[in-house]
């Protein structure tokens, strides 16, 4: 897909599974088992996609996946998973290597999103991109290094400091353009400080959802995470989402869906809807 001078693709970096019922909340399984079976764990399929944003001098990542750096435990416990897909064969589709990657985005430092930032050599983290400016949002990178005990088992530490260690890492202070054309949109609900990713011409918009919205399944409002730090934050924001992408026609892009990467949506007399799919 095109949008103004970038050329855009998804990029699926592995799988894992996490809780149904943590992932929907308060919705009772009858509803949401329907569109995301469960094993009989009560774990759900969930998607690591990242998208690719480049033009002829960029070649930028928003979120990494979740990385390669985890016990065969913890694997088990969360299904991580990268024989079917993985960050380095979905780079080499566009005949790009890690190296080559200039900026990588990072909607949230939670492990699904920032673990992929440095893999283990030894003892030591390495930065996977070595040549990439790393944007995080100031009050969130602040929030990551003092987590709350609801969320403090989401952050790897040593992640944001290899980043800051190798001067690779920009703060970004509220709404900014990183790039031309390419704005963040931040959420507090979710975690303190996500920033959403929005690529824009003016005629063409899509949304990086991250965790405001990890599925077309959260599109309905009630449907939120029990992650969340703040649930009535992030209906606020997603009503908002909501709305102005049915207005603007935006494009949704889902990190999470283990299905549906991207979707419009509509306005119906039930609330929000998909209107189509669509495919980068
Ligand atoms: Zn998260």
């Amino acid at each position: 897909m095109q949008i103004g001078q970038y050329e855009l693709h998804s990029i699926e970096t592995g799988r894992f599974a996490l809780d149904g019922g943590a992932m929907f909340g308060i919705v009772p399984k009858t509803l949401w088992n329907k569109l995301n079976p469960s094993d009989d764990e009560n774990r759900i399929e969930m998607a690591l996609r990242s998208l690719l944003i480049m033009d002829d001098k960029h070649k930028i990542l928003v979120d990494t996946g979740i990385g390669t750096k985890f016990s065969e435990k913890y694997k088990e416990i969360y299904k991580i998973d990268h024989s079917k897909y993985n960050l380095t064969s979905s780079l080499e589709k566009y005949n790009l290597e890690t190296k080559d990657i200039t900026n990588v985005i990072l909607t949230h430092l939670h492990l699904d999103h920032a673990g992929g930032v440095t893999y283990k050599e030894g003892n030591k983290h390495k930065l996977t991109f070595p040549n990439a400016a790393h944007y995080v949002q100031k009050k969130h990178h602040e929030w990551a290094l003092k987590p709350s005990k609801k969320d403090k088992g989401s952050f790897i530490r040593e992640d944001f400091k290899s980043i800051e260690d190798e001067g690779k890492l920009r703060l970004v202070d509220g709404y900014a353009k990183i790039l031309p054309n390419i704005d963040v949109i931040i959420s507090d609900g979710h975690t303190i400080g996500l920033q959403l990713v929005k690529i824009s011409d003016g005629i063409n918009t899509l949304i990086y959802c991250s965790d405001l919205i990890p599925f077309t399944s959260h599109i309905k409002i009630p449907y939120i995470p029990s992650y969340d730090i703040d649930p009535l934050t992030t209906i606020e924001e997603k009503e908002k989402l909501l709305a102005r992408a049915c207005n603007g026609d935006w494009i949704l892009f889902f990190e999470h869906d283990p299905v549906t990467e991207a979707v419009k949506v509509e306005k119906t007399e039930k609330g929000y809807a998909v209107k189509e799919k669509v495919s980068l």
